[in-house]
């Protein structure tokens, strides 16, 4: 038989979701190479399908940015602050992130300076750049039913294991559908949706 989770655990991507990560990404990009790249371009969230060339070469103009200046400046989207404050008194937030293992120390100074006074576990998935773990296993193992994504595969791939899953918008997500799937384009939006799966939620059987 299968156990109901009733727990109030929510997963939280960072990039892209508490952070504008691919846009800054992108200017400090197209500097480097003299390229016009906009969001716009990105159908997935792969990155190599738009900026071209490998796999591999785009994990290394990644890491290039996280260890620039313009990476450490980065700061929270609009109300996501304040929600995930609200969200905090009621829920355990967990972040679930794809980012190395090396970007820990960066990653647990922005929780310090950005959401002191919140115990957010990061959990580092490692995918993008292709470790193994994915994050609807992680979301299993830690008994979590509900994330908050902005890369669809991810999103789908947790819906499909009868997770939910809080999309927000984005150029390259257009595509992902599920039942399950809930869209949105502002974090103070996240809290009515989340409530309205309080339910369903608390009798998730996804494990
Ligand atoms: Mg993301």
């Amino acid at each position: 038989m299968e156990a109901k989770t009733g727990l109030k655990r929510i997963g939280i991507d960072i990039d892209d979701v508490l952070i504008d990560f691919l846009p800054n990404f992108l200017i400090f990009y197209n500097k480097k190479h003299g390229t016009n790249f906009s969001v716009k371009d990105f159908k997935t969230y792969r990155y190599c399908e738009t900026l071209g060339g490998t796999n591999e070469d785009s994990i290394n103009e990644v890491n290039e940015f996280c260890k620039a200046p313009e990476f450490d400046s980065l700061k929270p989207f609009e109300g996501c602050q304040e929600t995930i404050k609200l969200l905090s008194k009621k829920y355990s937030i967990y972040a679930i992130t794809s980012r190395p293992p090396w970007l820990k120390p960066k990653t647990l100074d922005f929780f310090q300076k950005y959401f002191s006074g919140i115990q957010i576990p990061v959990v580092h998935t490692g995918d993008f750049f292709g470790y193994k773990k994915r994050k609807f296993e992680i979301c299993a193992e830690l008994r979590i039913p509900l994330i908050i994504e902005d890369n669809g595969k991810y999103a789908l791939e947790c819906t499909n294991s009868r997770m939910y899953a809080i999309l927000f918008n984005k150029f390259w997500n257009k595509s992902y559908f599920h039942n399950n799937l809930f869209r949105t384009n502002f974090w103070n939006k996240t809290p009515r949706i989340i409530g309205s799966l309080e339910n369903r939620l608390k009798n998730a059987k996804i494990f």
